[in-house]
């Protein structure tokens, strides 16, 4: 029955061959099914195990999560100071830090640390993350609810006594006895991971079995981390296995993850969808650069620009200026080149907080034809100027421009992103980086490069072997890491 079988294949399309969930109303949040009709398909097939895993995970979730009795439960015994034995639920709670792009990268990691753990996965969600993102698990909710006892994210840093790191330090936990001999009604009642950057490593360096183990005594845990410290689970010897079975290609992590998790709500699809229909819909191809100026790394425009400039002709990303004369008759067999490419339409879509960059480039295609006879449009959604951590209405936009620029064909990208990072995983593409100048330098000896993997990066690699003195270069021993091309101390899955 041809109709049946497209029937079927349309909807695991739709489903991304089995990664979401098909118990949704699609209504509620039309960006769930279809935001991946504007991309490419994915180049990484989804392991029936990870589907399966997410299929389970989504059952307890709904058993464990907010509104249930067991949740009331383990509330209860939180709030009595218990850690109870043999709880049947167990919940990582996640604190924002930074962008958006970095909560995002958090996020992931700490649902997939949730898979591995077998953690309920919850989420503060502060004024400026509220309405951007609709539920990914069906019939439950992923918003850790109001009244949690622990919600203050003042006490979340490096000194909190209740971070593992400090429990160790002050006897309250041990990691050098057989974990099996200790009663989790013995530990305090909730244990905090500071998974944040300290001098370029993570600050409570827990990727370790020996830790791992004690960790999971705790029913409990609060997390906060700036790090997209999935590369540091895959170096946990204990979750390897079963990292190796969800992830054959793991260059595909954040990928995979991050389209199971993340759906704009219906108001900031709105956005996405108006912008794309209107300027990207019916283009050929589409270019996107994403220019991030860090104020701790300030560079000046024109050495920027000049850097994107060399970039995109050193890899012919955009077609070459000619001259109006040698582009006005195509009938001559000498503009033959011009014709071939005649009407054929590239869309540059610039995401920066800056409107300069898309100033100069439009300008540029404006006053000039191209070689080619390749048309070259170029858009920019906005300009921000600023930074704003704490606006809604700034983090709508930022969610709709990390979406536009994962439609995009092909990505140029700051150094040192996660903005672009989350952009390029969703994509699927490997983007070029735009390559930092040295610390003494204003400008890049090389423009670009481009990424030898899909993954993001992890900037603060964990120090392998947590107990071992010695610094081991991790990516010189484990197969499946290496040095991120714009990070050199980073680490990034590939
Ligand atoms: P990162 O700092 O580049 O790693 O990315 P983050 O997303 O974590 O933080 C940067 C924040 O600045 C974003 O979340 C936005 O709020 C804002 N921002 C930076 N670049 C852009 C941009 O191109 N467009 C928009 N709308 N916001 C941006």
């Amino acid at each position: 029955n041809v109709s049946a079988s497209t029937a079927t294949s349309v909807s695991q399309d739709k489903l991304l061959g089995g990664l979401l969930p098909s118990a949704f109303d699609e209504s509620s949040c039309q960006s769930r099914y279809k935001s991946n009709l504007y991309r490419k398909p994915s180049p990484f097939p989804l392991s029936p195990y990870l589907a399966q895993k997410l299929r389970k995970y989504e059952a307890y979730h709904k058993k464990c999560g907010p509104g249930t009795k067991r949740y009331r439960r383990a509330v209860k015994q939180l709030k009595a100071g218990r850690n109870a034995d043999n709880s049947e639920c167990k919940y990582v709670v996640w604190f924002p830090c930074n962008g958006l792009g970095n909560r995002m990268l958090t996020i992931a990691s700490t649902f997939l640390y949730a898979l591995l753990t077998d953690r309920v996965l919850l989420m503060h969600v502060s004024a400026e993350q509220e309405g951007l993102f609709c539920e990914p698990f069906p019939g439950s909710s992923w918003v850790l609810p109001g009244n949690f006892p622990q919600n203050n994210p003042q006490k979340l840093h490096i000194g909190a006594p209740e971070s593992y790191a400090n429990m160790l330090k002050s006897n309250v936990v041990r990691n050098d006895v057989d974990p099996a001999s200790v009663p989790a009604s013995s530990l305090p009642a909730y244990v905090y991971l500071h998974v944040e950057q300290f001098q370029l490593k993570l600050s409570d360096n827990v990727f370790c079995d020996e830790d791992q183990a004690m960790l999971g005594k705790f029913n409990w845990m609060i997390l906060k981390s700036d790090s997209y410290f999935a590369p540091a689970l895959f170096l946990t010897p204990m979750f390897e296995a079963e990292l190796a079975r969800m992830f054959p290609q793991k260059e595909a992590v954040f990928h995979h993850l991050g389209r199971y998790l993340f759906h704009p709500t219906n108001r900031v699809w709105g956005i996405i969808r108006r912008y794309y229909e209107a300027y990207l819909a019916r283009v050929d191809e589409k270019i996107g650069f994403q220019i991030r100026i860090f104020p701790e790394k300030p560079i000046k425009f024109e050495n920027m620009y000049d850097q994107l400039m060399r970039c995109v002709r050193e890899q012919r990303l955009l077609p070459e200026l000619g001259t109006a004369e040698t582009t006005t008759a195509t009938t001559n067999n000498a503009t033959a080149d011009a014709a071939a490419g005649n009407g054929k339409v590239k869309a540059v879509l610039i995401a920066s907080l800056y409107s300069g960059y898309y100033e100069k480039i439009r300008g540029m295609y404006y006053e000039s034809p191209t070689k080619s006879g390749e048309i070259v449009a170029v858009f920019q959604p906005s300009h921000e100027e600023q930074q704003q951590y704490t606006s809604n209405e700034h983090n709508q936009k930022a969610l709709a421009e990390i979406y536009l620029l994962s439609y995009c064909d092909k990505i140029t990208m700051s150094a040192w992103s996660t903005f672009g990072y989350v952009a390029y995983s969703f994509a699927g593409v490997k983007p070029w980086i735009l390559l930092r100048p040295d610390w003494n330098r204003e400008t890049s000896d090389v423009a670009c490069v481009r990424s030898t993997s899909m993954e993001p990066c992890l900037h603060s690699p964990p120090i392998l072997g947590c107990r071992a003195k010695r610094d081991v270069d991790v990516a010189a021993v484990k197969p499946y890491v290496r040095h991120c091309e714009d990070v050199g101390f980073g680490l990034k899955l590939f």
